[in-house]
């Protein structure tokens, strides 16, 4: 996500924070300040970032899972609204999704425990919120801090396992269904009702005056619809093989070619990527990041000293899905395609999106 600062790096991932999150900090200072003084506002910082702080937790949660089941978590971003991790593909086994999926909430249960263990041993007076806080109600020293974190992760346990996709409940949700619907057919239900509370929380959030859960509610809308997309297209890609998608025109260069004549490949003929060739062998890839860095130094660097071999290679029989997840998970924009020792062809992202646009109903002979 861009505007944002990372902050942490925690099991290899990184944790930034968006920068209107620090808006927020400041809006609280602002505010806290005017209507109750210095001494406020600074509990009022400190309200704001123990509650992120168990947000990463509960993200970190679901990605340690994730990593466990081999799934690659690049960062996890704070936003006022909450926290998000990405992750590079999607858990296509409902068993992985769910314990990913309750890692999450499961960690502000042991949050909450933990709090509530240490509020009974020392004797604080932890008040009890019984609503949701407004701003006038946020925590003035250690106890009222306590009290409002207690609030603060339960809610988060019970918000987030309401069933909007994709929410953790909607995932929940759509993993059971797919124990006996096709996942694309899983996920399209459980974005429709994830859209139909998404819409309520508009309502709530604007009739109450509840402004982060509207705008929560928007969010979840469109990135519904977003997780959908790509499901959906993984549903397609699925029984296609890799020889049907790929492209067999593509340009190659020599290991001794000058990378700055690849350029303009990229600029007129879109392709990101070029193999280097010896003697019919593929020796390396010159990356597009590669061709711009040597056109800025004249552009007469080899492209044998500017290629990488760190790359993987698929076969025109295989699985589009299954090629696209590895594309996913370790960032590789172009697969070339080996067929008895040959180069025959390039798979990029751009076949895979451009077959999809030709055959969108892909998804639907998979329903069951
Ligand atoms: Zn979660």
């Amino acid at each position: 996500m861009k505007w944002s600062l990372t902050i942490a790096r925690v099991f290899g991932i990184r944790i930034r924070v968006h920068f209107t999150f620090l808006l927020l900090l400041l809006w609280i200072v602002v505010e806290t300040r005017a209507a109750a003084g210095w001494g406020a506002a600074a509990w009022g910082v400190a309200f704001i970032v123990a509650t992120f702080t168990c947000v990463a937790l509960h993200e970190l949660g679901h990605s340690v899972v994730a990593q466990r089941f081999g799934i690659r978590v690049s960062s996890i971003t704070l936003l006022p609204i909450g926290g998000v991790a990405a992750l590079r593909s999607i858990p296509q086994k409902p068993g992985q999704e769910i314990a990913i999926t309750l890692a999450g909430p499961l960690v502000n249960v042991v949050i909450f425990a933990v709090l509530y263990v240490i509020a009974v041993w020392v004797p604080f007076e932890v008040p009890y919120y019984p609503g949701l806080m407004t701003l006038p109600e946020l925590p003035i020293g250690v106890a009222e801090l306590m009290g409002a974190l207690l609030l603060v992760n339960k809610w988060m346990v019970v918000f987030n396992l309401i069933p909007a996709y994709p929410m953790d409940g909607g995932r929940l949700f759509r993993a059971v269904l797919a124990q006996w619907l096709s996942y694309p057919r899983a996920t399209a239900i459980a974005a429709v009702v994830g859209r139909a509370f998404s819409i309520g929380f508009v309502a709530l959030g604007l009739l109450t005056g509840w402004i982060f859960l509207a705008i929560i509610g928007v969010l979840i809308f469109f990135a519904a619809g977003a997780e959908e997309k790509t499901v959906r297209l993984h549903g397609a890609l699925q029984d296609i093989e890799v020889g049907k998608v790929m492209t067999p025109v593509f340009m190659t260069v020599g290991p001794d070619d000058a990378a700055g004549d690849c350029l303009p490949w990229i600029f007129q003929r879109g392709q990101d990527d070029f193999p280097v060739m010896s003697d019919g062998d593929l020796m390396g890839m010159l990356t597009r990041g590669a061709v711009l860095e040597a056109a800025k130094q004249n552009g007469t660097a080899r492209a044998a000293d500017l290629m990488t071999r760190n790359f993987s290679c698929t076969r025109p029989d295989a699985q589009v899905a299954g090629v696209h997840d590895a594309m996913l998970a370790n960032g590789q924009r172009t697969v070339p395609v080996i067929e008895d020792g040959r180069l025959v062809g390039l798979l990029t992202f751009d076949n895979i999106n451009r077959y999809f646009m030709i055959h969108p109903s892909g998804a639907a002979r998979k329903v069951t």
